[in-house]
């Protein structure tokens, strides 16, 4: 199993479509309750909890807020190792301003660092503050340069009126953009987002006109993996290794984030919820560190219609668990999201059989389009 541990709900930062839509469009009709700032459980708790999952060792997700808040919590968890040997993996998913504040001896232990960048210089300063994109691209060029060998992840998170195929470019190749832009950092994974059906704005927005985009910029960018492909250079363009790997090697993967499967998140206060964006809502809580069996967890919580009589269920595996329990945009608005999905489908049924024959001509290896299951890369945007 997968676990996010919240070091802290707090954030360094106050991006756009985030705290922006959190004073100006507070959430109405679901409850919230607070949670601690810091983890309150103790070391002894937490790894009594970890020791009974049958699947251990564990895979544990550093998430916020922004973790690195609370580098002692990051720090204390790490070191408790020496003691119980219930984790194999550590991930963290951060904005990356603080990165350079942890010792280098716990970075070079995380198996991945998902980053939170919007693009390139221009959107990411736009979207996060100046100068960020400055301090996240030097603290990922320091910590290569001090040994950190996993791999590093951009996640970004799309809506509009973001240029999709130029900002992914940004970060990858940012000659093809035609401007002149530094790259600061050569991404070679990156994971996307759409900010859709998780917040009660789509009568703010003008959704419906840019998917239409987004959905060209899709077809654009498959185009530009195949070519890069054929070339032997596999780009880690999550939603699309996620889906070829479907389509040629394990069909039926239900629920791509494994949110309430393989996938749990512990709160400060020690309770457990299906997914990092549940914290805080009691009624959606699966149970508490202190007595909660992990075999016990899975399914308790379930994808239903209109997934479940979809066609692309079993490619899509529902999206998203909690839009799908508590939609908060109208039909209209599910519907162009879900039109997104199986665009993005058929693109990748599209250029399946030249992956194919990349993968037979050996130009690509099948280990290069492996990935750890669930490691906070959704696979369907
Ligand atoms: S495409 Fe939409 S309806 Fe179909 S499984 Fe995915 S989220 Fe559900
Ligand atoms: S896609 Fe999964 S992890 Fe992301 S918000 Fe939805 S349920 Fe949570």
């Amino acid at each position: 199993m997968i676990y996010h541990l919240i070091t802290t709900p707090e954030c360094n930062l106050c991006c756009e479509y985030c705290c922006g839509k959190a004073f100006d469009e507070p959430e109405s009709n679901i409850k919230f309750e607070s949670v601690p700032q810091k983890p309150t459980y103790s070391m002894d708790e937490l790894n009594s909890f970890l020791a009974r999952d049958e699947d251990k060792p564990v895979s544990i997700i550093f998430y916020g807020g922004e973790p690195l808040l609370n580098i002692e919590f990051i720090k204390k968890v790490m070191d408790s190792q020496s003691k119980y040997k219930t984790v194999k993996n550590w991930l963290i998913q951060t904005n990356g301003i603080l990165l350079d504040k942890l010792p280098k001896e716990y970075v070079n232990k995380f198996h991945t660092i998902l980053v939170s960048i919007d693009g390139g210089k221009e959107i990411t300063n736009k979207n996060r503050g100046e100068g960020t994109w400055e301090k996240v691209t030097s603290n990922l060029n320091l910590i290569k340069t001090s040994g950190f060998r996993g791999e590093i992840i951009a996640r970004m998170a799309i809506e509009e009126p973001a240029n999709f195929y130029e900002d992914i470019m940004e970060l990858i190749n940012p000659k093809e953009t035609g401007k002149n832009m530094p790259q600061g950092f050569k991404f070679a994974s990156i994971h996307w987002q759409l900010d859709a059906n998780m917040w009660h704005d789509y009568k703010k927005r003008d959704f419906t006109k840019w998917s239409i985009k987004y959905n060209k910029d899709i077809s654009k960018l498959a185009d530009y993996w195949v070519m890069e492909i054929k070339k032997g250079n596999l780009l880690r363009l999550y939603p699309f290794i996620g889906i070829i790997n479907s389509l040629l090697f394990e069909k039926k993967y239900y629920l791509r984030c494994g949110s309430g499967i393989s996938n749990f998140t512990i709160l400060p206060n020690g309770k457990i919820s299906a997914c990092p964006i549940m914290s805080g809502i009691k009624e959606h809580y699966l149970g508490d560190i202190k007595t909660a069996k992990p075999k016990l967890l899975p399914f308790k919580l379930n994808i239903k219609e209109p997934c479940i009589s979809c066609e692309e269920f079993e490619l899509c595996g529902g999206r998203c668990l909690y839009s799908n329990i508590r939609p908060v945009w109208p039909k209209k608005g599910v519907i162009e999201v879900c039109e997104s999905v199986k665009h993005l489908i058929r693109e990748m049924k599209r250029i399946s059989p030249v992956v194919e024959k990349a993968l037979k001509d050996g130009k690509i290896k099948k280990q290069e389009l492996e990935f750890l299951k669930y490691n906070c890369a959704e696979i369907i945007p």
